[in-house]
């Protein structure tokens, strides 16, 4: 018996599976998807079986697998194909693909150990405290699969640094002295004014260790362990509470409904408070319902707790939410619940699309417009591409929503390769808030000089008056304030990347957001001496410094400083909520799904900066940010305004947002693609090299495109990407407009010695 696996080597990956034999010992216990470790030029590495067979047409000489890793596929059927499904729309490698899919923390060095979830005698036999999962004898192990298949005994990973990620030491006083020695009486008397105190709390209050060694000794005082806590916090308040679906919410939730069981995707464009995630909840209910299970999701969690406490508000304990922002062990175990099947809705974040989530009734993408759900490094994947593959797979829906569909996405409905279900009103018959656009050129020439117009300054007067709140949103990207030298113009750039670094006030330095160097700021021009260097440009924290000044106002901020804790936004979010402040200023995070029932205006500052960045999609971003955070006000009973400013507020993107008509602003997107050949006229792929050296980058460029000739598609470059630099890597790049996909995988393959990605439909920076 022969094994195809799919080795795990970096210098030389190929999208082939190598043949092994399977020794003796293994036969029946191998399964497809678990991983071994074999031989490969000397080296013992991972790989994943990817096929059994009884006979081979290798021509070089068979050698044996070493170890069997997993008793229990880590990978099942599903799951092996959606690897082979990405590398088939993306240019990668398999085992890229596969690592991708496993959770990392899977990947990890195990110690592993067996769980019983059911008591017989065999059972006993395999879970003592004698015997350890290596220990366990060859010829038993055939015996304990079939335990696990069964369901009877579990596998536990767990980590090899376990003591340390996972519990506390705390420190319990058993019984209380008043004559000890000065030192050992103040952790005592410490211990008896406080409740669960870990022992790392006595030494940061510098009391003395070997003085808590001593009361530990004499058993005054005990050390005991306490798992951490790992259940995901929420700090968000639960809700539940389901809705009357109205007419077109309805119409909207009939259609997917008929189409349980069927792979069909719909796209449910419905303008920002129009109710599509109550259609969500009512259609996952009825999945439920049906003995089936949801995947639901969202682009960012952290940026969206209260998505997340309405999908567990209405499924409680069913529900895993799964996302980069967890730890290792904190995904590993909500993947373990997953796999156990104890749950049935799984809400996450890009990477939530790949859980172990069998039979699928209902797949939903919110936002889907969104480029979260594109995978920008590494191995490059769409969550949208994945999605459908398991739409198919399950014979399931897809539903993808959004105010402001990816332009692509609303033309694959008009084509009919997508269904469309719009709404057009918002759920509780408020209305669109009014958009005021308000050119700062104009305000200049008026005399004033402010970071605010006249309109927003009125409007927001009259907000604080009414008691009602404000967001601002400080459209930030690539732009944010620098410090700039008046005298020769010389702009403080990081030495280690091709960007200026950011200002920070509160703490007078300067940072670059691309590699986290900080500096502090010069006191005199580094290129002329001059000391007339200052800071320009408005960021969040300018205009939260501003808003204090001018208005008294209380301000929340959030930006990447203020949400670096953890749970650093739900927290923000929830002391708006509460009315805890009277404005919010932030960059593009404060835009998404957030629901104040207070908020009545909203002000965007800098509506066109993205405008100038290199990337076709730059205007589509632009009109999608400003529906997007239009759409956070004057949701409930009290009408909102919106106050637009830039200094390019003629551009359609701009314009376009104040009819809120999205067919609008689609025509004349898709007329600028035609014209420019972009997406979804032409297919644009992006090879991007980095290397030390620009010389060298450049010249295994035009090696490359040397090699591309052809008829078929147009080449341009190699030129040095928007950034040209990032950490001291040069980054020169190729961009290709072809008309289907082409295939790079043999560039890859041959380039394996620089870095090397290829990207289809890639963001430019
Ligand atoms: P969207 O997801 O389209 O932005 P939501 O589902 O968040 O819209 O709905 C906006 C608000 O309107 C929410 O507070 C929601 O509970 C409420 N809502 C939605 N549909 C209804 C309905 N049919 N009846 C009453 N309230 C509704
Ligand atoms: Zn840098
Ligand atoms: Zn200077």
């Amino acid at each position: 018996m022969y094994a195809n696996i799919i080795v795990d080597v970096s210098a030389k990956q190929v999208n082939r599976a190598f043949t092994y034999i399977i020794p003796e010992e293994m036969k029946g216990l191998i399964d497809v998807g678990c991983r071994v470790i074999v031989p490969f030029n000397h080296r013992k590495i991972m790989g994943i079986v990817v096929g059994i067979t009884d006979k081979y047409e290798e021509n070089y000489e068979l050698k044996e697998i070493i170890e069997l890793l997993d008793l229990v596929p880590i990978l099942n059927k599903e799951m092996l194909e959606i690897g082979y499904d990405m590398v088939n729309n993306n240019t990668g490698f398999l085992i890229e693909a596969f690592k991708t899919i496993i959770p990392s923390s899977l990947l990890m060095k195990y110690k592993k150990s067996l769980v019983k979830l059911n008591d017989n005698k065999l059972n006993e036999f395999f879970i003592s405290d004698k015997i350890s999962y290596d220990d366990i004898p060859t010829n038993l192990k055939n015996v304990l699969k079939e335990e696990i298949v069964k369901k009877n005994i579990e596998i536990v990973y767990e980590a090899v640094s376990k003591e340390k990620i996972l519990s506390d030491t705390y420190v319990k006083l058993n019984k209380y002295q008043f004559d000890l020695p000065n030192k050992q009486q103040e952790i005592v008397d410490y211990l008896l004014k406080n409740d669960d105190v870990k022992k790392s709390e006595i030494l940061e209050k510098g009391y003395s260790l070997s003085s808590l060694q001593t009361l530990t000794k004499k058993e005054i005082v005990s050390l005991y362990k306490k798992e951490k806590y790992r259940q995901i916090k929420d700090v968000y308040e639960i809700v539940n509470k389901k809705v009357d679906l109205n007419f077109e919410q309805q119409s909207c939730y009939d259609s997917i409904y008929d189409s349980l069981g069927n792979s069909e995707t719909f796209l449910l464009h419905g303008v920002t408070g129009s109710g599509k995630t109550e259609i969500y909840l009512d259609i996952i209910e009825e999945v439920l319902n049906r003995g089936q299970n949801a995947i639901f999701l969202v682009p960012e969690i952290s940026l969206t707790p209260q998505m997340v406490s309405r999908v567990k508000g209405r499924f409680l304990n069913n529900v895993a939410v799964f996302h980069s922002g967890l730890s290792s062990e904190e995904k590993y175990d909500e993947w373990r619940r997953i796999f156990r099947d104890e749950v049935r809705v799984v809400v996450g974040a890009r990477s939530a699309i790949f859980v172990p989530l069998n039979n699928l009734g209902i797949i939903i993408i919110d936002e889907e417009h969104e480029q979260s759900y594109k995978q920008d490094n590494g191995f490059r994947y769409n969550s949208k591409d994945v999605a459908l593959f398991r739409s198919k797979y399950h014979s399931c829906p897809l539903v993808l929503g959004s105010a402001t569909p990816d332009v692509i996405s609303y033309d694959k409905a008009l084509k009919k390769e997508y269904k469309l279900l719009e709404i057009k009103k918002r759920a509780n018959q408020s209305s669109l808030p009014k958009i005021h656009l308000v050119n700062m050129i104009d305000e200049l020439n008026n005399g004033n000089k402010t970071m605010f117009s006249n309109k927003l300054d009125e409007l927001i007067i009259d907000r604080l008056n009414k008691k009602e709140q404000i967001i601002l949103l400080i459209n930030r990207r690539g732009y944010s304030s620098f410090v700039l030298c008046r005298s020769c113009g010389e702009v403080i750039k990081c030495d280690s990347c091709d960007v200026s670094m950011t200002y920070h006030k509160h703490s007078d330095s300067l940072m670059c957001h691309y590699c986290g160097i900080k500096k502090d700021k010069p006191i005199k021009c580094p290129k002329c001496g001059s000391p007339k260097i200052k800071e320009v440009g408005v960021g969040t924290e300018q205009v939260s410094e501003y808003v204090k000044a001018r208005y008294n106002a209380r301000v929340l901020r959030m930006d990447a400083d203020t949400t670096t804790n953890k749970n650093a936004h739900a927290e923000i979010l929830n002391q708006f909520q509460l009315g805890e402040a009277d404005v919010l200023v932030g960059t593009q995070m404060i835009s998404k799904g957030l629901d104040f029932k207070n908020v009545t205006l909203v002000g965007m500052l800098m509506a066109d900066m993205i405008l100038k960045l290199p990337d076709y999609r730059n205007s589509e971003r632009t009109y999608q940010l400003i529906m997007q955070v239009a759409g956070r006000c004057g949701r409930h009973e009290k009408n909102g305004d919106v106050v637009v400013q830039g200094y390019n507020t003629d551009h359609y993107s701009i314009t376009s947002s104040l009819s809120g008509n999205y067919v609008e602003f689609y025509e004349n997107e898709m007329r600028v693609r035609n014209m420019g050949k972009y997406p979804p006229y032409v297919k644009m792929t992006q090879i991007l090299i980095t290397h030390k050296d620009y010389k060298e980058a450049f010249k295994r460029a035009r090696e490359i495109v040397k090699e591309l000739k052809s008829d078929d598609c147009q080449i341009f470059g190699p030129a040095f990407a928007p950034i040209t630099k990032i950490k001291d890597n040069y980054r020169v790049h190729i961009m290709i407009k072809s008309k289907s996909k082409i295939d790079l995988l043999k560039i890859l393959e041959k380039n394996q010695d620089i870095n090397i990605y290829i990207d289809n439909d890639p963001i430019l920076i």
